[in-house]
């Protein structure tokens, strides 16, 4: 029985990891490797191990950096079971269908480059059908359940407390008599967020693969997020000023809108038009709608007393492009929900383009910037910034809120082994400082032995 370590291993994306067992071969994760565009196309291609050789794929949660691969690997001739929670079933759908949009816009942006040089054509990663064909594959389950993925290898499904329908998964292997409890927690999310449950701890585990992103860092507690949220937009409208909000489509466009309902009917601000400006973020606020059973007790006592919160008539859904320049264009204070997160793309950039230069507005900062993106430096305070090939100055406020993440922080990880306390653990997606940081964090409180693993390292279990 083994584990191979294949990716997101000494980085935070492109998450997989090979199980075996009798034989057997189960996948957890097809992440997409996020990066330079050189190297995430030859990483993202080249599947390391035999796709038709997996007997099951198991699928922790709907980010891309988790199944963000998985067309390459229908493509390259895996043809069985995708176990997933439905939650997670109906959201990756959205999320696989609009990555085969961008890879084959991507291609083609590049081939109209490469054209005019005489080179060969390039090909997307993957294209719509292949997506189409991973998505086929997909089978619902319920937290709570356990899954018979291949013969002698069984998996349990908790609830990870990330994003709705993330799960950390429990994988019971069995060869020849001996037994392994092997446990994801990647990623793991944190207690107290809006809308999902807390993370269930999973327990008698011979080994925990465990997320360390954010190894070395705090987050301010999540409790915390709407106080932050609420003084911002009360500062920004006494400016007269719009609040602009980069955010990723899946699941901090859904927290937001539940902390901007909550705040309004607490009459803790007036009711000013809220604009979702992202199709995904529609798409996905509609499962969101349909998806009760996996919201915490606290998100459906407040359904309860005001109603369906991701629907409240402030709330406004932009899907046309006409409907978007109106507001781009328009002046009146609001609030705009907009992708992308890290503002490398999509509608956002319409509203920076107009909103930037204007000392009332605020950018409201809810998520992790990447070196690199226009996000980032935005945190870092650039004052003339590019956005489609024009400079701006930067006269809006940049406010970061710290509250918001749905990643555990260092001493959330912490606590979380103390309670699985697990026999070995081996650290993952992190960079090189975080995965060390944690690591001599961990060995401080004296937990089980903890191995930092090579990326294509294999451990027998
Ligand atoms: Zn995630």
């Amino acid at each position: 029985m083994q584990i191979q370590f294949l990716g997101g291993v000494d980085t935070v994306t492109g998450s997989q990891h090979l199980l075996t067992a009798g034989g057997r071969r189960v996948l957890r994760d097809c992440g997409m490797y996020q990066g330079r565009r050189e190297d995430a196309r030859r990483i993202n291609s080249q599947l390391p191990f035999e796709a038709a050789a997996v007997d099951a794929v198991v699928l922790s949660h709907a980010h891309i950096d988790h199944c963000g691969n998985l067309p390459t690997l229908a493509r390259s001739g895996y043809a069985g079971p995708l176990h997933a929670t439905t939650a997670t079933v109906a959201l990756t759908g959205v999320m696989l269908r609009d990555a085969a949009r961008i890879q084959e816009q991507d291609a083609s942006y590049l081939n109209q480059k490469t054209n005019r040089r005489g080179q060969p054509p390039v090909a997307p990663l993957y294209t719509l059908a292949d997506a189409e064909q991973a998505i086929q594959l997909l089978r619902g389950c319920r937290y709570g359940e356990t899954v018979e993925s291949a013969p002698g290898i069984r998996v349990l499904f908790q609830d990870a407390g990330h994003i709705l329908g993330a799960a950390v998964n429990v994988f019971e292997l069995a060869e020849n008599g001996r037994r392994a409890r092997v446990g994801f927690a990647l990623d793991l999310g944190r207690k107290n967020l809006p809308l999902i449950r807390d993370p269930e701890i999973m327990a008698g585990l011979d080994l925990l693969v465990l997320e360390s992103t954010y190894g070395d860092r705090l987050h301010d507690d999540a409790v915390r997020a709407e106080d932050q949220l609420a003084a911002a937009v009360t500062k920004t409208l006494a400016r007269g000023g719009k609040v602009i909000i980069p955010s990723f489509a899946l699941e901090r466009a859904q927290e937001l809108l539940y902390h901007l309902t909550a705040l309004i009917a607490a009459g803790r601000l007036p009711k000013i038009p809220v604009y979702v400006d992202s199709p995904m973020a529609v798409a996905v606020t509609r499962i969101f709608q349909k998806s009760s059973e996996y919201f915490d007790d606290a998100t459906l006592a407040v359904f309860r007393r005001l109603g369906n919160i991701l629907q409240a008539d402030w709330i406004h859904f932009i899907e046309s492009v006409e409907d978007s320049k109106k507001i781009t264009a328009g002046r009146e204070p609001c609030i705009v929900i907009a992708a992308s997160g890290m503002c490398e793309h999509g509608r956002i950039l319409h509203h920076l383009k107009h909103g930037i230069s204007n000392g009332a507005n605020t950018i409201l900062i809810v998520g992790f910037q990447a070196q690199h993106t226009l996000g980032r430096r935005l945190v870092e305070g650039e004052r003339s910034v590019r956005i489609f090939g024009d400079w701006f100055e930067r006269r809006a406020e940049v406010l970061v809120l710290n509250a918001f993440s749905a990643h555990a922080d260092r001493n959330e990880l912490l606590d979380y082994v103390r309670q699985a306390a697990p026999r070995r653990i081996a650290l993952v997606h992190g960079e090189a400082g975080q995965r060390a940081a944690l690591a001599a964090a961990l060995q401080r409180q004296q937990s089980a032995p903890v191995h930092v693993p090579a990326n294509g390292e294999t451990m027998a279990l």
